[in-house]
């Protein structure tokens, strides 16, 4: 198969239907911009199966979205989209680059969840850009904004309350939005790569904050995620 794209953690094939790529999902990580590497045993395996049940239930709630199927343990089948230039960041809990930015201790709670935007480029850092930037410089259109932003809204409101459920607390996630046939899709992957997740009880971080800071047990809390979302004990 032909392959369109290798990033961090994923390879992009063609397939023989040309408005479906095959996402091959990998055990490479990194941190802080690329800064750091190394990988996780398995993770693209317990990548590939989190974000397949995430986008199912996000269908299920009718958010439009590039997920066809998984078709294996690190394989699964998207729509083809054209990924618009843009990372969409929501908070819920002041972590990460917001607290150190602002000063403000992690965990401290928002009033209201925070949208924030930032240019998808590497070579920058991915900086930070307000919807007047997005707008002047063509990245999205003024009704792209406001899908995206209505589409985020929902993805939030649905995770939250069902990973509540799960003793899972939703502090922050990162999202990528595509366009196919014109119209907007989410897109990329939600994974405990692309959130921040603690156990609602203990605080304990369930995500890869583990590898950026450190923490150890990485893989045991990937593997955490995917029992507390399906069940299944990899
Ligand atoms: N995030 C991501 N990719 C990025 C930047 C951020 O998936 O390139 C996610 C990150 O995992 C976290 C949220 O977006 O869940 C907010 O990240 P933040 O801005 O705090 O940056 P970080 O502290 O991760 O550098």
């Amino acid at each position: 198969m032909n392959m369109l794209y290798e990033g961090k953690a994923k390879q992009v094939f063609e397939t023989e239907d040309k408005d479906v790529y095959l996402v091959h999902y990998k055990d490479d990580a990194t941190a802080f911009n690329g800064e750091k590497k190394g990988t996780i045993h398995d993770k693209g395996v317990l990548n590939n199966k989190i974000a397949s049940f995430f986008f199912g239930l996000l269908t299920e709630k009718g958010v439009p979205n590039h997920f066809v199927k998984r078709v294996n343990d690190r394989d699964q089948l998207v729509k083809r989209l054209e990924i618009l230039p843009l990372e969409v960041i929501v908070r819920n809990i002041v972590a990460g680059s917001l607290a150190k930015r602002l000063g403000i201790e992690e965990g401290t709670p928002c009033k209201q969840p925070i949208m924030e935007l930032c240019y998808k480029n590497d070579d920058l850092g991915d900086p930070f850009v307000n919807e007047d930037q997005v707008l002047a410089l063509g990245w999205a259109t003024c009704e792209q904004l406001d899908t995206i932003r209505k589409y985020t809204m929902q993805v939030n409101d649905i995770l939250k309350a069902f990973l509540a459920e799960k003793k899972v607390t939703l502090v922050d996630f990162k999202l990528e939005f595509g366009v196919h046939n014109g119209e907007v899709l989410l897109g990329d992957e939600i994974s405990p790569d692309t959130c921040r997740f603690w156990d609602s009880e203990t605080g304990e971080k369930l995500d890869k904050d583990r590898f950026r800071r450190d923490l150890g047990n990485v893989e045991d809390a990937y593997k955490e995620m995917l029992f507390r979302l399906t069940g299944e004990r990899a």
